[in-house]
This record gives C-alpha cells, sequence and structure tokens, in this order.
C-alpha cells in the first residue's frame, strides 16, 4: 500500500478534524445569557392588575363596537376613556414618556356595521431613544360581541377572554415597559372593530403603510385567557404562536417569492425570524413555558388583528392559548341543559395571562433593545465549493458590536448552531449551503440579538444580481412592413389609428409621447400626460417614460420606462418586442404592473388589428367616455 493511502496528509487531516469540531460546537452560553433589563421588566408583570383590568373591563356590560358610548359605565365608549385613563396613569408612574393618544375613523356601512359608527384604537407608544423610526407592535381589541349574528348591540358581552385578557396583556405591557428605554419605539394598542372584520388594527396598519412606517414587526394577543381545554385538560404552560409571512409573499408575488422559492427559505420569510425570535426569548425568560411555534398564519376559519399588518407587508405573529373551549367564545351568557355558555372571568386564568404577559415582555424589550437584523443579507453562489459564505450590509446603530451566524438543518423548525463573527460583513464556513438554513443576526455590545435575517442567493456583478430586474415582455407578429410600425409608434395620426383616440407625439429624444386615452378628462389624467421619448433608432428601437393609470394615484406619481424593439420578420411582417421595466414593489407598484400585464396585450392586439382591419374606430370609446361625464 502506498504511504499517502494508508495515512491521509496532515494537511486534510487537519481540516477535517476541524470541521468536525466545528459543527461540534453547541449554541455558545453567551447567547443564552439573560440581560438584567429584561429579567426586571418581566418580572415587573402584575398578575392581580391584570386580574382587576380584566373584571373591570367585563363590568362595561358589552364593548361591542356599536354599543353606547354616552355612559360612563356602560358601553364600548366608557370602556375606552377608561383603558386611556389607565395607560395615562401608567405613563405618569414612568415618567411620562409614554404617549397616549386616541386615533379615530368614522367607519361607514359595510358587512357587519349596519350604520356609519366612529371606531376609536387607544394607542400608547414609547418613543425609542436610538432608532426611533424602527417600530414594534404589540395589540388586542377592547372590542366584544356576545354572540349570534353580530349585530346585538345590547346583549351582555363580557369578552373577558376575547378578548380582554389580550387588552389586559397589551396595558400591562405598556405600564410595566413606561419607565424603561428601549433603543427602538414600541407601540401599545387596544384596538376596536375586531370582530366586524379587524377594522381598528387595519386603519392603523393602512396609516402606517401609507406614512412608510418602519414596523420591523407586530404581535396580537387574543384569546390568551385560559389554560384549560374544552375536555377539561390543563395546559398552563403552553402557549400557541401563528406565525407564517408567506401570505404576504404570495400577495406581493415578483422577484422576493422567487427568490425565496429558489432557496429553500419558505420557512424563514421576516414574519417566521420574528416568530422563532419570540419563541426563544419567551421560553428562556419564563423558565418551564413552552411556545409553542405554529407555521400558519392563524387557526383555520379565524383571523386576528394580526393579518391586516401580513397583509400590507409587515412581520406579523398571533398569540393564543393552547386549547380554545368555543362554549365561552362568541356565546350569549346563558346556562343550557345545565351548562354555562358565555365569555365570563370565571372561566379566565389570570395566572395564565400573566405568564402570557412576561412571554410578550421578554420578545419586546429583546427587539426593543437589539440593532435591527441585518440587511442585505446572502449567501454567495459564485462557484461549486464545500463551503458556505454569507455576507451582509453593516448595521449603523452606535452599540452595534458584530454578528452572529446561525444554522440549523432543512426540517428543523429552530436554529440549532451558532458562530459569532465579530465585526464584519462576511463570514466562511467549513459546511455546505446546500444542507443548511443559514441566518445571520446582529448583536449589540450588551448581547441584545436582533432576529435572524434569511441570505438570498448572491452573486457578484449586475447580470447574476440577486436583485432581477421584473418586466412585463409582450411579443408579437404585425402584419406590415417595419417602416409602418415604425410610423405607427412615432406619429400622431400612428398612435391615433391603434393606441388612443388623441395623441400629441413629437418624436426626438425628450419629445413629447402622450398618448390620450380619455380627452375630455382635465389635463393631467388624460392618459399618458407629460411623457416623453427617451431614444429613437429608426425602424429598430424606441423607448419612452410611462406612467400608471389615474386610479392608480399614487403609483401614477413615479415614472416607470418601455422599450418597443422591432425587426423584420419576412417580407411583409414585423417581428415586436415590449418590454416594462423600472418597478418598484408591494402596494400600488405590484397593483401597477398587474393593470399593465393586460394592458399592454390589448395595446399590441390593436396594433396587429390596425394592419388587418384598418385604423381603429374610436367613436364607440368616445360615446361611452362622454356618456359617464353626464
Ligand atoms: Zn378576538
Amino acid at each position: 500500500m502506498a504511504p499517502g493511502r494508508s495515512a491521509p496528509s496532515r494537511r486534510a487531516r487537519t481540516t477535517a478534524s476541524a470541521a468536525l469540531l466545528f459543527l461540534a460546537a453547541a449554541w455558545p452560553a453567551s447567547a443564552q445569557q439573560k440581560n438584567p433589563q429584561i429579567e426586571a421588566i418581566v418580572g415587573a408583570i402584575q398578575p392581580a392588575r391584570i386580574e382587576a383590568r380584566i373584571r373591570r373591563l367585563v363590568s362595561f356590560h358589552t364593548r361591542h363596537t356599536l354599543s353606547r358610548t354616552d355612559s360612563d359605565t356602560q358601553g364600548i365608549g366608557a370602556a375606552r376613556r377608561w383603558i386611556k385613563a389607565e395607560l395615562e396613569a401608567c405613563s405618569k408612574a414612568g415618567g411620562g414618556r409614554l404617549k397616549v393618544e386616541l386615533d379615530s375613523f368614522m367607519q361607514q356601512p359595510q358587512r357587519r356595521v349596519p350604520k356609519p359608527v366612529e371606531i376609536v384604537n387607544v394607542v400608547a407608544t414609547l418613543p425609542g431613544t436610538q432608532s426611533p423610526e424602527r417600530i414594534y407592535v404589540v395589540s388586542g381589541h377592547y372590542d366584544s360581541i356576545p354572540g349570534g349574528d353580530y349585530s346585538d348591540t345590547q346583549a351582555q358581552a363580557p369578552g373577558a377572554n376575547d378578548d380582554a385578557s389580550g387588552t389586559a396583556v397589551s396595558m400591562e405591557l405598556a405600564c410595566a415597559m413606561a419607565a424603561h428605554r428601549f433603543d427602538a419605539t414600541l407601540v401599545f394598542m387596544t384596538v376596536a372593530g375586531e370582530e366586524q372584520g379587524l377594522l381598528g388594527s387595519a386603519h392603523w396598519a393602512e396609516e402606517a403603510k401609507k406614512r412608510n412606517l418602519n414596523i420591523a414587526g407586530m404581535i396580537t394577543n387574543d384569546i390568551v385567557g385560559s389554560s384549560t381545554g374544552a375536555d377539561g385538560s390543563r395546559h398552563e404552560k403552553t402557549l400557541r404562536l401563528f406565525a407564517s409571512g408567506l401570505p404576504t409573499l404570495i400577495n406581493a408575488r415578483g422577484a422576493a417569492l422567487e427568490q425565496i422559492a429558489r432557496s429553500g427559505g419558505e420557512a424563514d420569510t421576516p414574519t417566521h425570524e420574528l416568530g422563532r425570535h419570540l419563541k426563544e426569548m419567551g421560553e428562556r425568560y419564563v423558565p418551564g413555558f413552552t411556545v409553542e411555534l405554529i407555521p400558519r398564519p392563524d387557526r383555520f376559519l379565524r383571523g386576528g388583528d394580526h393579518l391586516p399588518f401580513l397583509e400590507r407587508g409587515y412581520a406579523a405573529v398571533r398569540f393564543t392559548e393552547p386549547s380554545e373551549n368555543y362554549r365561552h367564545q362568541h356565546q350569549f351568557v346563558r346556562m343550557e341543559n345545565g351548562v354555562q355558555y358565555g365569555d365570563l372571568p370565571e372561566y379566565v386564568d389570570f395566572q395564565f395571562v400573566a405568564n402570557v404577559a412576561r412571554i410578550n415582555a421578554a420578545g419586546l424589550a429583546s427587539l426593543a433593545l437589539a440593532p435591527a437584523a441585518p440587511r442585505d443579507a446572502g449567501i454567495e453562489v459564485v462557484q461549486l465549493e464545500n463551503d458556505t459564505t454569507l455576507r451582509w450590509a453593516a448595521n449603523d446603530e452606535p452599540d452595534l458590536a458584530g454578528y452572529r451566524v446561525v444554522w440549523r438543518p432543512f426540517g428543523a423548525p429552530l436554529w440549532q448552531r451558532s458562530r459569532d463573527a465579530g465585526n464584519v460583513t462576511r463570514l466562511t464556513l467549513p459546511i455546505s449551503k446546500d444542507d443548511y438554513v443559514f441566518g445571520i443576526m446582529a448583536l449589540d455590545r450588551d448581547g441584545n440579538a436582533s432576529p435572524a435575517s434569511f441570505p438570498q442567493p448572491w452573486r457578484p456583478g449586475p447580470v447574476a444580481s440577486p436583485m432581477k430586474e421584473r418586466e412585463i415582455r409582450k411579443d408579437a407578429i404585425v402584419r406590415a412592413p417595419v417602416a409602418d410600425v415604425w410610423n405607427a409608434w412615432t406619429t400622431k395620426a400612428g398612435i391615433e389609428s391603434f393606441f388612443a383616440p388623441e395623441a400629441v407625439v413629437d418624436a426626438k429624444p425628450d419629445g413629447a409621447f402622450e398618448p390620450h386615452f380619455n380627452p375630455y378628462a382635465t389635463p393631467g389624467l388624460k392618459g399618458a400626460d407629460n411623457m416623453r421619448f427617451l431614444s429613437l433608432q429608426k425602424d429598430r428601437l424606441l423607448s419612452f417614460t410611462w406612467n400608471a393609470p389615474p386610479h392608480l394615484a399614487e403609483a401614477r406619481t413615479q415614472r416607470t420606462v418601455v422599450i418597443v424593439r422591432m425587426e423584420p420578420a419576412g417580407e411583409h411582417e414585423t417581428r415586436l418586442r415590449l418590454t416594462h421595466t423600472g418597478w418598484g414593489d408591494g402596494g400600488e407598484w405590484d397593483k401597477a404592473y398587474d393593470y399593465f400585464d393586460s394592458a399592454w396585450g390589448r395595446v399590441l392586439a390593436n396594433l396587429q388589428k390596425r394592419f388587418t382591419d384598418g385604423p381603429i374606430d374610436w367613436k364607440p370609446w368616445l360615446e361611452s367616455l362622454k356618456a359617464q361625464k353626464k
């Protein structure tokens, strides 16, 4: 036997044993240390105060969103005035930094809302000291319903569990945290209109989206009051956490979803990472408790106030008790065959609610003390190799200490291994990226760790960038010579023959390219008002700026780019390719994308038709516009 085969080279042996040692390194003790400030906050949760508040909320008889507001003791008006006064007292006791406000709006009639009603959220904000623009929200809904068809605004609706329990948690957190300072901003909400369709939280989330707020995480506590199942089983040490960000991605579509699908990241959206963070922190600071992490947005047939946040692209999760008893949810208070129905305080375990508040406190405090999760996390996919190289953008918090890379095998729900990387923005590990899921956390000098960021595939250079450009592409064969198709796109008569009934066209770079789809509209709303040619190469290429239709007012303030290329295809035909690019993503960007994805198909069909059947007759279109105007 050759010597080289009987004994592996020294270098190979060293590398192999280093990798083994490396893999054997468990979650380091430093990653599990407790922060005394978080321990103090968790220790400040008061079960007696939670019980008193749940009983007080029940005492308002009903908190139906359409119940009376003119009484000091009955109905939703009295309830919210009391909540506000309680939070103001906590603010005062905590030094006055907690800002308590009402967020109110008029809800017009819709399903479950028979008449216009003012919906009021009570919102307490504790501004961050280092990164106030980064916001974490916790909420419970203070409205209740008695049962039946949602319309009875008079009947007793104690709502002790659904959701005085979550309301008391939100209030308790505000009070326990009011005197503390956090890097990021905390918002403690109690909202109304939940039972009518998540109306209060949807309003707040929509305003946040419009103002482009950075909501880094949202938690709703809804039905967190009972530790006893319908069969009498006891679950005092378990809490469910529903956390899945996939619906958000599916709504947004686009490049982000594609990257997730290609890289096995379907269990690692920001919402999933928020769930992992809350489970880890909750169990660290409330020993003996299990947070069951469920990768679904909510229970079947149910919804909660986190959903409007999820739908708007924010990471949002829901805490709910482990085993629900439907005799005590959405039921008229009554005895039936010796069985008590109704959402009464007798069925609330106040110690359990206090533990839920402690778990929330640990999670929220750790989030708001830690740096933001790293941005632009990437996993290098440059060549075939057995190592894994991760990269990310540097955080800008002044107390940043470094980063932690974590990983787990596929199929494992939680991070299993970690390595502190120091203050670098790139790290290579001697394990295969094909076999594990990775995450990157940011650490501050006190050891507070952010939730993980999932690394997207990263390649150098513009062509293979992970930020793949989204585009609409339409191809068409037009039965006309290239010169005729060119004229159709670059002259007023040409545009009016297939594209729009009226046009301003000045075919030169920066010249007008303004098809007016509605000549009767006020200037600025006729269609492609103020659009411009960018480039023209006769018989081959033209490009122009483009805007969204007036019904997408927000997207319409932006500009995209349309490129039209043409070439001869046979003797009397032209092959045409239209590319529409420069898209943002989310919200109206996606709506505009969808709109043009079908609109350009119709435009090119009209172009084809123009050369087979003659110019488009705009009379019926103009008549219908006139009729609408009348
Ligand atoms: Zn509820």
